[in-house]
């Protein structure tokens, strides 16, 4: 965290601050090194050296070929063209399949679909925010092209089963090539998920993943789309055909870097990673329960799912999210006070810049009520957090919480 930053930033979900040596590694590119990738004397060979490495650099990370890898400016513009992209590729009208708990990016493409005249569904999940498996199944038509599953919700942090579904989808496609129907791709939005968990698109079993910079201590707007090699796609824009025609004008070079260097950083701390911020997690928890009464975990109760030989465990949250619920408490409100005391926290209506009075759609998916869902408050810790902010929370929460309940209450 920068010294100079002398708040409790408990938003990690939202975005990340970025780290210094990935401020390091992308310096140079603003400056010194400002060739264009496209020209052909020294400097653009240079930049266009550099951006190959990245782009090598990312693909090995996920197991994929470098050719498979697109530079965009972010996980929306990821998820756009992975969605657009495959719809607006379709000779005939198709049908999508999603689930109701993804994030904006990817509803509102579902919803530019609908418009462009193709079907969609959205299917729904359990009381922890899981996908319903069964539902998924029975969406599946003959027309469906392409089905997207985020592999860790931004606001409750479950963890999706990318891997069973990747798997169930490649045998379904065996079926569907004999019956000469059209193949399905899977994609993921993997935003969340890429700094505490695997990416091996291979054991995935994605065609499509989109990972963004802004939630791995990289820069904001920096992203890419792995699309695996032979997929239609319809680029979103049009130019110069750079990036292999998918997404045109002049590379952002310096954010390719930072974004190669923040995954890199992020995939070789992931262990780690989720040891501490699991630790801290629990502790937040714990005495949250212990001195707040009336208080529930929106989504898992548990972070880890033990297995049999109770030797592994399974994440099944992510180990940085905590989203809680204070009956009876405004949690705008509540989020207002905590950044008057100079902690940074989200309600998660703020996510998107819709009407804030909206119920989170997350809350309401999982059985929330409308009421339940407005008295929910996200913190979300992340690699600078330390136990003795957690602890300075810990001391305000209480009073601030049953002021809050009196208000309410009178
Ligand atoms: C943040 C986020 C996005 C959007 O990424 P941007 O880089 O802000 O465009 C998409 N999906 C999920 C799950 C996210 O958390």
């Amino acid at each position: 965290m920068p010294k100079v930053y002398k708040r409790i930033y408990l938003d990690y979900a939202a975005t990340t601050p970025m780290d210094a040596e990935v401020e390091k590694a992308i310096e140079p590119f603003f400056g010194v090194n400002f060739g264009n990738p496209s020209s052909l004397y020294k400097s653009g060979l240079a930049a266009k050296a550099e951006l190959e490495k990245a782009r090598q650099t990312i693909a090995a990370l996920i197991g994929a070929n470098r050719s498979e890898i697109i530079f965009t400016a972010g996980g929306s513009e990821s998820v756009n063209l992975a969605i657009l992209g495959v719809g607006r590729a379709q000779k005939n009208k198709s049908h999508f399949i999603t689930t109701e708990i993804e994030h904006h990016c990817v509803l509102n493409s579902f919803k530019a679909l609908t418009r462009e005249g193709h079907k969609t569904t959205f299917v729904s999940v359990d009381s922890n925010g899981l996908i319903k498996l069964d539902e998924l199944k029975k969406a599946v038509k003959p027309e469906t092209v392409l089905i997207s599953v985020m592999y860790a919700n931004n606001e409750i942090g479950t963890i999706e089963p990318i891997a069973e579904i990747g798997k169930w989808v490649k045998k379904l496609n065996q079926e569907r090539l004999q019956k000469k129907l059209p193949v399905i791709l899977f994609h993921t939005d993997a935003c969340q998920a890429a700094g505490v968990l695997d990416l091996d698109v291979n054991l995935l079993g994605v065609d499509l993943m989109t990972v963004n910079g802004s939630k791995i201590y990289g820069p904001k707007q920096s992203g890419f789309l792995f699309a695996k090699h032979g997929i239609m796609l319809e680029p979103l824009v049009y130019g110069g055909g750079q990036e292999s025609g998918f997404r045109s004008g002049t590379e952002n070079v310096a954010f390719a870097i930072g974004l190669a260097k923040a995954l890199s950083l992020a995939q070789a701390s992931k262990t780690k990673q989720r040891e501490d911020l699991l630790a801290l997690s629990k502790y937040l928890i714990d005495k949250i329960k212990k001195y707040i009464p009336d208080v529930l975990l929106n989504g898992y109760e548990e972070f880890e799912l033990k297995n049999d030989n109770n030797k592994n465990t399974n994440l099944i949250r992510l180990p940085n999210n905590i989203n809680l619920m204070f009956k009876g408490v405004e949690g705008e409100a509540l989020m207002l006070y905590l950044d008057a005391y100079g902690f940074e926290v989200s309600t998660a209506s703020a996510c998107s810049t819709g009407d804030p009075n909206e119920p989170s759609h997350v809350l309401l998916a999982i059985g929330r009520s409308k009421q339940e869902a407005q008295s929910s408050i996200r913190i979300s810790l992340g690699k600078y957090t330390k136990l003795s902010e957690l602890k300075r929370l810990v001391v305000i929460l209480p009073n601030l919480i049953s002021k809050l309940r009196k208000v309410t209450t009178q």
